[in-house]
C-alpha cells in the first residue's frame, strides 16, 4: 500500500479565497489545493477598483474600465464616481493558479469529503484519496460541508443571482457599470457589467431573507429583461449563484480555519466578497504563517486570526447600516430613498460600495441618512434586542463628536 501524501497545509476550494491563500502560503509551506470543479474556473463574475487590482497585481485580467458606477431608481439616479473595472473572472483565477504552482503548490481536481483528527494533524478524505495535513483551510464558500456538519451558520440571507454574458450588437463607448431595480414586489434588480463593446454580463438579482434560494427561479425574469435590453443578444456564458450574507458562529476549529467570502459569510451585513478577499488575503496568510511557524494551531489561536480580518469600523457600520438597507430593500418603492441617500453622500458614496470606512465617514453617512429617512422610522429600526451594541455605538459617536468640536475650537 502506498504511503499517504503529507502536506503542511491542505486548502479545500480554489475560489478567490483558496487560491490567494495558496499563492501566499506556498512561498513557505508544502501546500495542496483540492477543487471539485476544474481548477481556475468559476461561475461568479467580478467588478473591482483600478487601485485594488493594481495593488494585487491582477491587472492582466481587466477587460473594461469605467469612471463611474450608476445606480438608478424610478425617479433618481446616482453616479458613483470611482475608477472601477470589470475582470475576466477565469483569468483572475488562472493568474493565481499559475503563481501558486510556480511556488510549488499542488492543485488537483478532487472533492473534499470529510476529515478526522490524527496525531499532530488532520487526515482528509477526498473523492480520490486520503491526505495528511498539519492545517486544513476551508475555502469552500457557503456550501462547505464542514460548515454544514458543525451547523456553523446562524442565518442565511442571500442575494440570488441569475444571468450570463451576452453577445450583442456593437455598443457605442463609453458604457457604464450599472444597477437598476425592476420595481416589482420582490425588489428585483438588474446588474450590468460590460466586458467589451460586444460582450456584457447582465444578471438579475433578488435579496432573500433566511434562505439560500434557487437562482434558476429568476430565469423567466432574466429572459424578459434581456428581450427588452438586448433583443438580438445571445447568451454565451451562464452565470448564476448566491451571495450569502449570514454569520458564522465560530471562525475556526482545532487545526481548521475558514477563509472566504461567499458573499460576506463572516461579518454580518452584505458586501462584495471578491473585493473583500483582495483586502484580506495577505493579513490572513501572515497570521497563518506565524501560527504554523510557532506550531500553535489550536482553535483559540486560529480564531484570533479569523477575528483579525473583521475590521471593527466596517462591522459597526454594517450592523447600523444593515437595518437601514433593509428599509430600502424590503419596502416596495423605497429604493428611490436609497438613491437619494447616495446623492446626499455625493463623492463620499464610493466608500460605501468599497467597504472602506472611518468613524468620520460613518458619522457623515448617518447624519445624511436622517435627511432621507424620517426620524420616527429611524427610531423604530433601532435593534432593541441588541441594546448594549446600540449604546456602545452612541457612546463612541458622542466621544468622537465632542472631540471634533473641541479640536475645531482649538484650531480656530
Ligand atoms: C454572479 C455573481 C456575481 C458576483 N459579482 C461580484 C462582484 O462584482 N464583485 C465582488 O467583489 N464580488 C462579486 N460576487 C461575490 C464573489 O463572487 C464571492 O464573494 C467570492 O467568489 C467568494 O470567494 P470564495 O473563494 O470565498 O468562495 P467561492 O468563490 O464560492 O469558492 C469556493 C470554491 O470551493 C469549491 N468547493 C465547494 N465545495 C467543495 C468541495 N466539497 N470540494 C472541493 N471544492 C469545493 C467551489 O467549487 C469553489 O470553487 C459575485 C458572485 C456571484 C455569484
Amino acid at each position: 500500500m502506498s504511503e499517504m501524501e503529507k502536506y503542511d497545509i491542505l486548502i479545500a476550494g480554489a475560489g478567490p479565497a483558496g487560491l490567494t491563500a495558496a499563492v501566499e502560503l506556498s512561498k513557505k509551506f508544502k501546500v495542496l489545493v483540492v477543487e471539485r470543479r476544474e481548477p481556475g474556473t468559476t461561475s461568479c463574475t467580478w467588478y473591482s477598483y483600478a487601485d485594488r487590482v493594481k495593488k494585487h497585481n491582477i491587472e492582466d485580467a481587466v477587460v473594461a474600465r469605467f469612471d463611474r458606477i450608476r445606480f438608478t431608481s424610478p425617479t433618481q439616479e446616482h453616479d458613483m464616481m470611482d475608477d472601477a473595472v470589470t475582470l475576466d473572472h477565469n483569468k483572475v483565477l488562472q493568474l493565481w493558479l499559475e503563481r501558486a504552482k510556480a511556488n510549488g503548490a499542488v492543485i488537483r481536481q478532487e472533492s473534499f469529503k470529510k476529515y478526522h483528527y490524527v496525531n499532530d494533524g488532520v487526515e482528509i478524505t477526498t473523492s480520490k484519496g486520503k491526505y495528511f495535513a498539519r492545517l486544513l483551510i476551508d475555502a469552500m464558500g457557503s456550501g462547505s460541508p464542514i460548515i454544514a456538519r458543525h451547523r456553523l451558520i446562524k442565518r442565511h440571507d442571500a442575494w440570488v443571482i441569475y444571468g450570463g454574458v451576452i453577445e450583442h450588437e456593437k455598443h457605442e463607448k463609453p458604457y457604464v457599470l450599472e444597477y437598476y431595480p425592476l420595481n416589482d414586489k420582490d425588489n428585483t434588480y438588474v446588474g450590468i457589467h460590460p466586458h467589451s463593446d460586444t460582450l456584457t454580463n447582465i444578471y438579475v438579482f433578488q435579496g432573500r431573507y433566511n434562505t439560500m434560494g434557487n437562482p434558476a427561479e429568476l430565469k423567466e425574469i432574466f429572459e424578459k429583461t434581456i428581450k427588452e435590453l438586448e433583443p438580438n443578444g445571445k447568451k454565451v456564458q451562464n452565470l448564476a449563484g448566491t451571495i450569502v450574507s449570514g454569520s458564522l458562529k465560530k471562525y475556526a476549529l482545532d487545526r481548521i480555519i475558514f477563509f472566504g467570502a461567499s458573499g460576506m459569510l463572516n461579518p454580518d451585513g452584505c458586501g462584495m466578497g471578491f473585493n473583500e478577499i483582495l483586502k484580506q488575503y495577505q493579513t490572513f496568510a501572515k497570521g497563518v504563517t506565524t501560527a504554523m511557524e510557532k506550531d500553535m494551531l489550536d482553535q483559540k489561536t486560529l480564531s484570533k486570526i479569523a477575528d483579525s480580518l473583521r475590521d471593527q469600523e466596517t462591522m459597526n457600520f454594517q450592523k447600523i447600516i444593515g437595518a437601514f438597507s433593509l428599509y430600502f430593500i424590503k419596502s416596495e418603492g423605497k429604493w428611490d430613498g436609497g438613491v437619494k441617500w447616495l446623492n446626499a453622500m455625493g463623492e463620499d458614496s464610493k466608500y460605501w460600495m468599497r467597504n472602506e470606512f472611518t468613524m468620520d465617514w460613518i458619522m457623515r453617512a448617518n447624519l445624511r441618512l436622517h435627511r432621507v429617512i424620517p426620524i420616527k422610522e429611524t427610531i423604530s429600526m433601532i435593534p432593541m434586542d441588541n441594546l448594549a451594541f446600540v449604546l456602545e455605538q452612541l457612546a463612541r459617536f458622542s466621544v468622537k463628536a465632542a472631540t471634533s468640536v473641541v479640536r475645531n475650537k482649538i484650531l480656530k
